[in-house]
């Protein structure tokens, strides 16, 4: 089931964080838990990166966007603002209501509280554009038909996707350099998530990670097709998805 909800700020541990750093220019630590990975955190200074501190796989993205861009999963607006900058025509979306907040204060000229998934949300974009592992908010692999089926309600003709995702099979590799990985498993990138900031806890939710071959799957059985852009050097790539 894809979550179509929005977030309250009791429940937008990022949001605050991210409120907190634009603020101040200060955040506290911003805790990631999960089942399958030992605590972690995310660098909030990391989420106001500019974009010449950005991995070159998302300034390629940015170079690629076209005409009318919608930033999904925004943050704190990093993205649509280097877009703005370039003069190019960006739509903001996030369901994080304190991160909109801080996006408008930033200067995003159209940034929305809305979920991806909403049933109302729909338009006719050049480009949408999914980073920072992107290809997360589709939370499993049963959720890509859903996410093709919305894909196609928001792209105008000719239109794409612009995605990052990594490969976490290096998770799973052996000192021989073989990968054991439980086929009878559910898919080794599907994970979960919940964050904390200060006292604020928000719910646990899906993210995936999927690797190029498998996105290539999914797309061609639901009437796209996926091109590898560029990769990293770490299991990272940016993939385009087209409608073919
Ligand atoms: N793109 C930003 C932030 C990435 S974090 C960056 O690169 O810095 C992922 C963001 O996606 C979070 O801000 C989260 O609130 C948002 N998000 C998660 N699910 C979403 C959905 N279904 N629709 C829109 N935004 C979503």
């Amino acid at each position: 089931m894809l979550n179509t909800c929005l977030l309250s700020p009791e429940k937008d541990p990022m949001g605050a964080a991210i409120a907190d750093y634009a603020r101040s220019g200060k955040a506290a630590r911003l805790r990631v838990f999960s089942s399958q990975f030992d605590e972690d955190e995310i660098p909030v200074k990391e989420l106001f990166r500019s974009e010449a501190s950005m991995p070159h796989l998302e300034q390629t993205a940015l170079k690629l966007a076209t005409g009318r861009i919608l930033d999904v999963g925004a943050g704190s607006g990093c993205h649509s603002l280097a877009l703005q900058k370039a003069g190019k025509d960006v739509h903001a979306i996030d369901i994080s209501p304190l991160s909109v907040e801080v996006m408008k204060q930033r200067g995003v000229c159209h940034a929305t509280q809305t979920n991806l998934f909403s049933e109302q949300f729909c338009g006719a974009y050049d480009t949408v554009l999914m980073l920072m592992n992107g290809s997360g908010i589709v939370g499993k692999l049963e959720n890509m038909p859903l996410f093709f089926r919305k894909m196609k309600q928001l792209l105008a003709p000719g239109g794409c996707i612009y995605m990052d995702s990594s490969d976490l099979k290096y998770l799973f590799e052996e000192e021989d350099g073989s990968f054991l990985i439980d086929l009878a498993d559910s898919y080794y990138g599907e994970v979960d998530f919940q964050m904390q900031y200060k006292n604020v806890k928000g719910d646990v939710f899906d993210w995936l990670y999927i690797d190029f071959q498998t996105l290539s799957y999914y797309a061609a059985e639901n009437g796209f097709k996926a091109e590898l852009i560029e990769e990293g050097k770490h299991y990272e790539y940016l993939a385009r998805l087209s409608q073919v």
